[in-house]
């Protein structure tokens, strides 16, 4: 997609300094290289096991710790340090949605709050606007709870409603819905496509279940032990995945007509960050591994169908 993007993540990198459990200085290598772009009226996936760089990624957009290498760019414009008018535009969405709300007061006050800190008028049928705009209906009734009279997916709603108090251009939401109960998923999922539709947002959506990224996301960043291997519009890149990690991904999902490729990878887990292996990190566990996997990570490699993905198996010889 060529037009400018609202938020990207251009050649991002992030190694954190720490100590391991026997208090020894050790780098951890969390994302490396990884470039992601959101556009308006979009929803981008990113999908990818747990530990494998997605809520890093997302904390770098929102500009919670500084990238290592690489930049963060807010309507082509490297971001210099994040202020009220960042916050203004980017809002996260966490996936317990206790994060962000004050457990000790009643919802309008959590929303009144948002809507002043950004200099927003706080009146009761501004509260009522952002509670319809979330389905919770009638506001009157909603905005008198404490968070813990609500249910979880009701309670994630009133998140994305302080979220949407500051009316951001972009809505980051970390594994939004992998907290709520199963029943309750699609509303929040449907809820997210609303917001894309009726209010234009950017949304990143970050999730470990391809399914529930088919279901509501224009495009689909595949995401492994930090590195990004695949990427591009959803439905080709469910149909058709060119990366051997996609493909187990794909196929892992709950689909009874596809379960084929996933019984040739290994069990197991993404490799340590602190001491990742060479080249394609996913060499160890894939079952299609050359000698070059394990030295050298893959260049990028585009296809018509508007996908890219980092595999040898896509490099053509010269
Ligand atoms: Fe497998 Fe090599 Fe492709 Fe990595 S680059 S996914 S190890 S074939």
């Amino acid at each position: 997609m060529s037009e400018v993007s609202l938020l990207a993540a251009q050649d991002v990198t992030k190694h954190f300094d720490t100590r391991d459990g026997f208090g020894r200085h050790v780098i951890v290598r969390a994302v490396e290289n990884v470039t992601l772009r959101l556009h308006s009226g979009r929803i981008a996936a990113l999908v990818g096991e747990s530990g494998s760089g997605k809520t890093t990624l997302a904390r770098l957009l929102a500009q919670f710790y500084p990238v290592t290498s690489g930049e963060i760019l807010l309507r082509g414009e490297p971001v210099k340090g994040a202020g009220k008018d960042f916050y203004s535009d980017v809002q996260l969405v966490f996936q317990d949605p206790f994060a962000s709300l004050n457990s000790l007061r009643r919802v309008d006050h959590n929303l009144r709050r948002a809507l002043k800190l950004h200099g927003h008028p706080a009146e009761e049928e501004h509260i009522r606007e952002l509670l319809e705009k979330v389905n919770l209906t009638p506001a009157a009734d909603f905005a008198r709870k404490l968070p813990h009279e609500l249910s979880g997916g009701q309670r994630q709603r009133v998140a994305i409603a302080r979220a949407l108090a500051v009316r951001p251009a972009v809505l980051l939401g970390d594994e939004p819905i992998s907290m709520l109960d199963v029943s309750i998923r699609l509303d929040v999922l449907n809820l997210l496509a609303q917001l894309r539709d009726e209010e234009g947002l950017a949304l990143l959506y970050i999730t470990h279940d391809i399914a529930s990224a088919r279901y509501v996301s224009d495009e689909i960043y595949v995401m492994y032990a930090g590195q990004m291997v695949e990427g591009g519009p959803a439905e080709s890149v469910i149909q058709d995945p060119k990366h051997p990690y996609t493909r187990l991904l794909v196929d892992s999902s709950p689909d009874p007509g596809r379960a084929t490729f996933a019984s040739t990878v290994p069990p197991g887990e993404p490799p340590s960050l602190v001491d990742p292996p060479p080249g394609c990190r996913f060499h160890p566990r894939c079952p299609l591994a050359r000698a070059e996997c394990t030295t050298e990570f893959p260049p990028r490699v585009d296809f018509p169908d508007g996908t890219w993905t980092n595999c040898w198996l896509n490099v053509e010889d010269e």
